[in-house]
This record gives C-alpha cells, structure tokens and sequence, in this order.
C-alpha cells in the first residue's frame, strides 16, 4: 500500500522572483507544520536568501570568517518558531543569523571543526575577476 504525500509548493518571498519551493509532507500535521513554518518565515530562493552574498559586478568580493564553537540552537527547519539544541563543535559565524556548520567546503578545501580548537578562524575569501576588456582567450 502507498503511502499518501502532501506536496506544497510556496513562492520566493522576493516580489517578480519566478522561483518556488518544493516541499512533500508525509501527514496532514507536516503539510499544516510546512504552511505555519511559511507564514512565520516566508520561503526565499538560493538567490534571495542573504542577496548580499550573491557576487555580481558591483559585488566581486565576499570575506566571511567563522570560528571553531560548542554547541549551538538553531531554528528547527518544520516548525522554525521553536529553537533545537544541537550539540558538538561547528563553524559558527559572527552574526546571530548564521546558522554554523561542523564540516564546511569549497573548491580545494575542506575544514572539519572538530578537528581544531575552540576559537579557531576560518576565513574564506570569494572574488571574481571578469574578463578585460580585450578580451582574454
Ligand atoms: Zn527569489
């Protein structure tokens, strides 16, 4: 026997933003959590989510630094009104929104808090570097 989805799709809160989110709950309740945790905290695309750190013409570096901590509360992603406790050691951020990672990658890193002590900097640049004028082949 199949069991029943519950698929709910929300659009980015960004106004013109085509992007909509793909949720699938396995019981009414989940479907309900899913339309509370949309009212509480609207939806954003990948590209709405912190804009600031999307790197564009008028924005070709990014600087983000993340120290080695304890444990951490973070929203609980279904229900976001309630905070859950996680613990361990992650990369954390210096503001009270980043939510921190223990593992964090890029292109040729990977950093494992974990494997550091507590207050240890991880500090990550992003740049780009368009093309000249001329053209570069
Ligand atoms: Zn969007």
């Amino acid at each position: 026997m199949s069991r029943r989805e519950y698929v709910s799709r929300f659009p980015c809160a960004e106004p013109g933003c085509p992007e909509k989110s793909y949720t699938v709950a396995g019981t009414q309740r989940e479907r309900a959590d899913d339309y509370k945790a949309q009212r509480l905290r609207p939806w954003r695309c990948y590209r709405h989510t912190r804009p600031d750190e999307v790197l564009a013409a008028d924005n070709l570096e990014r600087t983000a630094t993340m120290t080695a901590g304890r444990s951490q509360y973070a929203p609980n992603w279904r229900r976001p009104d309630e905070m859950e406790y996680l613990s361990g050691q992650y990369w954390l951020g210096d503001s009270e929104t980043s939510v921190g990672s223990g593992i964090l990658h890029g292109p040729g890193f990977k950093a494992i808090a974990g494997d550091f002590p507590i207050g240890t900097k991880l500090i990550v640049t992003a740049r780009i570097e368009l093309p000249s004028e001329e053209g570069e082949s």
